[in-house]
């Protein structure tokens, strides 16, 4: 959430309908929105985020003949279970009517409640299965130890003091990762949502994360989308320690896909509702093509950078110099860049090589620059 590409405040962002009013104006105005029924059977509950300027997770509720499914049951905090508790009552409801939780993406502002949860209901919790592998019981990656990520940032040319800071206080059992649940159901793409008398089709849309997923209300013709299409901000698409894949080719196909869905009204896991699923992508995309060509210049202009030399020039909402640990997120957005230019044959750098200086591909090279 560290690229350049936000609306001033105030300002609605181009291309888009908001249907959440009251959503957008509480965002304006920095508060919580409230608790809204969306009509369908179907509730939206902000649920806070401590400490954070996305300030709160939009958790849906949505009603069926089995009982309630949560989609994004949001961070786990005591202001977050009152929020989610409020929320069910809003809607007639408590913990013992749910039926099953989904969770889009397990980043700790949707998944970190589904534990809590699951325990009070008993209900079971379903993913993406590409998503469980990333869970950090089940990986080294994100979590990893923390000599695990000062090596991957000193081999893309932090110096060691940047290295320290940095790889420090991502040991694998932060406060957010402890207790993250494993799912009970899981979802491939396509499959519809074991629930009877509401039909809820698994939109895979990999990108933000490997195994993120829409969920589409087939006959309300809405789509909830997660972290994946947000109104106003870029979901960060990035390569982290240990990360294979190709994080942005996923994501350019995934907002292709989701474009598809312009008659639906978009349901985002944060910041309000809007309709022009269609548009919203395309400005996506175009901010990542954008964003691939300045990094293009920015080795053209310095020659032959290091990966962390390119996340320094590059611009992002603030300087360099004060985004602190964001740095690490900005690193990661850089690396999926890069990656995918080698893989175009646009640029060339050796990532198995430890300082390794990324270049623009030669003409003798353009279609072999790939390192895949
Ligand atoms: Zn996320
Ligand atoms: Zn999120």
């Amino acid at each position: 959430m560290t690229e350049p590409n936000e609306p001033p405040s105030g300002t609605a962002p181009e291309g888009i309908t908001i249907l959440g009013t009251a959503q957008w104006s509480a965002w304006q105005e920095r508060l919580l929105p409230p608790v809204e029924k969306i009509g369908g059977g179907i509730w939206s509950v902000p649920v806070p985020i401590p400490h954070n300027p996305l300030r709160y997770t939009l958790c849906y509720l949505l009603t069926s003949d089995d009982g309630l499914l949560v989609v994004d049951p949001g961070w786990n905090s005591p202001e977050g279970w009152e929020a989610l508790q409020a929320g069910l009552a809003e809607a007639g409801a408590t913990a013992a009517d749910i039926h099953g939780i989904l969770a889009t993406h397990v980043h700790p502002d949707h998944h970190g409640l589904s534990a809590r949860l699951r325990e009070e209901s008993g209900a079971w919790i379903a993913m993406h299965p590409a998503e469980r592998d990333t869970l950090p019981q089940r990986t080294t990656r994100i979590a990893g130890s923390h000599r695990t990520i000062t090596a991957w940032l000193r081999h893309r040319g932090a110096s060691d003091e940047d290295a320290e800071a940095l790889g420090g206080p991502l040991d694998a059992r932060t406060p957010e990762s402890a207790g993250m649940a494993d799912p009970d159901v899981l979802l491939e793409d396509g499959d519809l949502v074991p629930l009877r008398g509401r039909t809820l089709r698994a939109v895979w849309t990999p990108g933000h994360t490997p195994g993120h997923l829409c969920v589409q209300a087939v006959d309300e013709r809405l789509l909830l989308t997660g972290d994946h299409v947000l109104p106003r901000i870029t979901p960060n698409v990035g390569l982290y320690p240990g990360g294979t894949g190709t994080p942005l080719a996923d994501f350019f196909s995934s907002l292709e896909r989701t474009g598809e869905f312009d008659d639906h009204d978009a349901l985002p896991a944060h910041e309000y509702r809007f309709r022009g699923l269609g548009q919203r992508t395309r400005i996506l995309a175009e901010h990542h093509e954008r964003r691939c060509q300045e990094l293009v210049d920015v080795v053209a202009r310095l020659g032959a950078p290091t990966p962390w030399e390119i996340a320094q020039h590059l611009s992002w909402s603030r300087p360099w110099s004060e985004i602190g640990r964001m740095r690490l997120s900005a690193l990661s957005e850089t690396e999926s860049h890069v990656d995918h230019l080698v893989r175009q044959g646009r640029l060339t750098w050796d990532e198995r090589t430890a300082g390794a200086r990324v270049r623009l591909a030669g003409p003798a090279t353009a279609h072999t620059g790939s390192t895949a």
